[in-house]
């Protein structure tokens, strides 16, 4: 008896999980939808989206922690019509002070500015979004960077809990990435302002989210530059790219390798495959970093979740030949030893790319 009760109430707080992300999916849809006659709807429905995904995010955690508390709510809030962002500050408190998983600062402007122009649509005549043309390429922009960030968060520290919707999100991502032509428009509006900061001595480089020669850069690292770009907001860091080459094992001749979109080797043709990549790096990259003591030394990537080794240190940064991200860390992890790349705390706190299965379903076995 006991035990069908439990499993009862399980299913029940799965199923709401479930049609949580369902709908923070579907929002996103019809924000897209919405985009080209709707542009006010399409931002009210954009934010919702991300009030959802926090909200699951923390419900994976524990459903009390979805229930905003009464006492928390402020007068002036209520009668400005803001309660909805007081869901977003309280949720954005919680991911840092009970998950100890804070949200990047910059994604929590970058959602409150998108916050206050949805309860300015939802309650004001906002003056920002009367012209219709502007309309569009700033809705586009705003969400652009906002995507940008939440998808940050869903495919990398939130990806456990979001794992089961990884396809769904892809083509969000993909539908996202096809409004390419706002960003063009935003492009030629701020054009004469990118070119008074080259002329004041910055340094412009193609911004790796919306490709626009847009990213100023503001910090130069040894593993690329930090960068922010006057398209559509997003800061980041652009990886430092190498040039480094293998010999081909059929005609003898050295090619760069490190191309997502190699397949054959430029001299001779041969077909260049994950296979053969893996054997000639193992071959040629037979160590790793300073940090790494005997043994494996090829980890596992977090980025592309690669069910093979394929992270190898070359020419300085550890560089995975799946897909071809750098700069990341390599470590043991402490929970089941596997060399992996990842983020320090996540593999610390939670697990690594290799154990986060068994780890989530240790915790579901046990219940939270
Ligand atoms: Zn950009
Ligand atoms: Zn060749
Ligand atoms: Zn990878
Ligand atoms: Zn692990």
């Amino acid at each position: 008896m006991g035990h069908k009760f439990i499993s009862q109430r399980k299913q029940k707080k799965e199923d709401m999980f479930d049609a949580l992300v369902k709908n923070a999916i579907d929002f996103l849809d019809s924000s897209l939808d919405d985009l080209d006659k709707r542009p006010k709807n399409s931002i009210v429905d954009f934010y919702s989206s991300i009030e959802l995904f926090l909200k699951a995010r923390l419900m994976s955690e524990h459903w009390t922690l979805i229930i905003s508390r009464p006492e928390l709510a402020s007068i002036d809030s209520f009668q400005v019509g803001d309660f909805h962002s007081v869901f977003l500050d309280d949720a954005i408190k919680r991911m840092k002070n009970i998950l100890n998983s804070p949200i990047p600062q910059k994604a929590i402007d970058v959602f409150k500015a998108l916050g206050e122009h949805r309860n300015q649509i939802v309650h004001f005549a906002h003056t920002n979004y009367q012209n219709i043309n502007a309309t569009k390429v700033s809705v586009v922009v705003e969400q652009w960077c906002a995507w940008h960030y939440l998808h940050e968060l869903i495919v990398t520290s939130w990806a456990p809990v979001f794992d089961d919707y990884l396809e769904e999100i892809t083509r969000i991502h993909n539908r996202m990435m096809r409004q390419k032509e706002f960003i063009a428009i935003r492009f030629a509006e701020i054009s004469p302002q990118i070119e008074i900061k080259r002329k004041s001595g910055s340094e412009v480089e193609v911004c790796s989210h919306c490709k626009m020669n847009a990213a100023v850069v503001a910090k130069k690292n040894h593993w690329g530059n930090d960068y922010e770009c006057m398209v559509c907001g997003v800061t980041d860091t652009s990886i430092k790219n190498t040039e480094a080459t293998l010999p081909c094992k059929s005609c003898g001749k050295d090619f760069q390798f490190f191309d997502k979109k190699l397949t054959n080797c430029p001299h001779c043709d041969l077909v260049i495959d994950d296979d053969y990549l893996s054997e000639a790096c193992r071959e040629k990259y037979s160590e790793g970093d300073g940090w790494c003591d005997d043994g494996e030394w090829v980890a596992y990537c977090h980025a592309c979740h690669c069910d093979e080794r394929s992270v190898f240190y070359i020419d300085g940064l550890w560089s995975c030949i799946s897909c071809f991200d750098r700069g990341w860390q390599a470590v043991s992890c402490p929970n089941c030893d596997e060399f992996v790349t990842g983020d320090m705390d996540t593999i610390k706190y939670f697990a690594c790319v290799r154990c986060e299965d068994d780890v989530r379903a240790g915790i579901a076995e046990n219940g939270i």
